[in-house]
């Protein structure tokens, strides 16, 4: 394909920009990708994989020139990083983010750009529990989900252009009002993984029995939440601080349900138990007919889970 961007410089280079820059140099999406990301340690990795074309030493060198420039540091430091970098952006560029909230990265990020440059927030709904510059993969974005959250003021030309190239990375684009956004993430994403590092603590606080039955014994459930438990603490965090409101909201209407079965388990309430089970199979048939996931079973893993499977 002819290349949608002749510049594209990634901030960040860990899991998300990794996989971004891997697959748009497999599309020939851009004729030149640069990176550039906080620690030395970092730079040196990426240097050495040749994630990117070129890796600059700072986000101010990597953005010179750019016509698209990718935010892809945890939501709380997307400001900062802005700031870092409003000087030196060029007219006309674009500034897009990955951040898994929304709201608050536009808060972040608006007070901080320049009147010629356009921001449209993204964000890819695809990922691993794994993180770092030896994570990303050219095929994490094919057939997931990649949600655009224009700003009433954004350039519609510039939104088509920039659909083009996550297109190219083999993502679906949609877009979504960003308030909207971070409540059906808070549903889909946020509060469980909450309720997976919770799981996982709370045998965690079982010492005796985690250092034998649980792990040895580890079944589909519990192991599924280690792997998600495992996500990255700085992202997850901030993920939290950010989308605070829906979060909030939906743990406690999730808390309310679960006293509901609680209340049905202590009662012997059976015929409860069973109609809500049914109801969430059927959640789960919607999901598979919508083509999301497979109904393999064990979620396709076979008898060894491996790597194919870590999304
Ligand atoms: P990652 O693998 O941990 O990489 C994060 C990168 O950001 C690293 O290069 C790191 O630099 C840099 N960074 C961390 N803190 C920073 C700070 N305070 N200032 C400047 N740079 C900083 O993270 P990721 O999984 O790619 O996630 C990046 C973004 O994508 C996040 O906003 C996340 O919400 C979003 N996202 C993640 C997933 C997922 O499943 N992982 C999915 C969709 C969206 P150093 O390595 O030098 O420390």
């Amino acid at each position: 394909m002819s290349a949608v961007y002749d510049k594209v410089a990634l901030i960040g280079l860990g899991l998300i920009a990794g996989s971004i820059s891997l697959a748009a140099r497999k599309a020939g999406a851009a004729n030149k990708i640069i990176g550039t990301a906080r620690s030395a340690k970092t730079r040196a990795a990426a240097r050495n994989l040749m994630l990117c074309d070129e890796i600059a030493d700072n986000a101010a060198s990597a953005v010179r020139g750019a016509d698209l420039v990718i935010l892809c540091v945890p939501v709380g430091a997307m400001g900062k990083v802005m700031s870092e970098i409003k000087p030196h952006l060029k007219p006309g560029a674009v500034v897009t983010d990955v951040g898994s909230v929304k709201q608050e990265v536009i808060d972040q990020v608006l007070p901080h750009l320049p009147p010629q440059v356009h921001f449209i927030p993204g964000h890819p709904l695809a990922g691993t529990e794994q993180s770092g510059p030896y994570s990303g993969f050219a095929e994490l974005f094919v057939n997931r989900w990649w949600l655009l959250t224009p700003l009433p003021d954004s350039d519609p030309s510039e939104v088509s252009r920039l659909r083009r190239f996550i297109r190219a990375l083999g993502a679906n684009v949609e877009d979504m009002e960003p308030g909207h956004h971070d409540l059906v993430l808070a549903v889909t994403s946020h509060t469980p993984h909450l309720i997976a590092y919770t799981m996982v603590g709370v045998a965690d606080h079982l010492k005796r029995v985690t250092e034998s039955e649980v792990i040895k014994y580890s079944a589909a459930g519990f192991r599924d939440f280690t792997r998600i438990a495992a996500s990255d603490p700085t992202m997850w965090r901030d993920v939290f601080l950010n989308n605070k409101d829906a979060v909030l909201d939906i743990l406690g209407r999730f808390t309310e349900e679960l006293f509901v079965l609680q209340r049905a388990i202590r009662m012997g309430d059976g015929e409860q138990l069973h109609d809500y089970f049914t109801r969430t199979r059927a959640i789960r048939r919607g999901i598979i007919e919508a083509g999301q996931d497979t109904d393999a079973p064990d979620f396709g893993r076979g008898p060894k889970s491996g790597p194919a499977n870590r999304d």
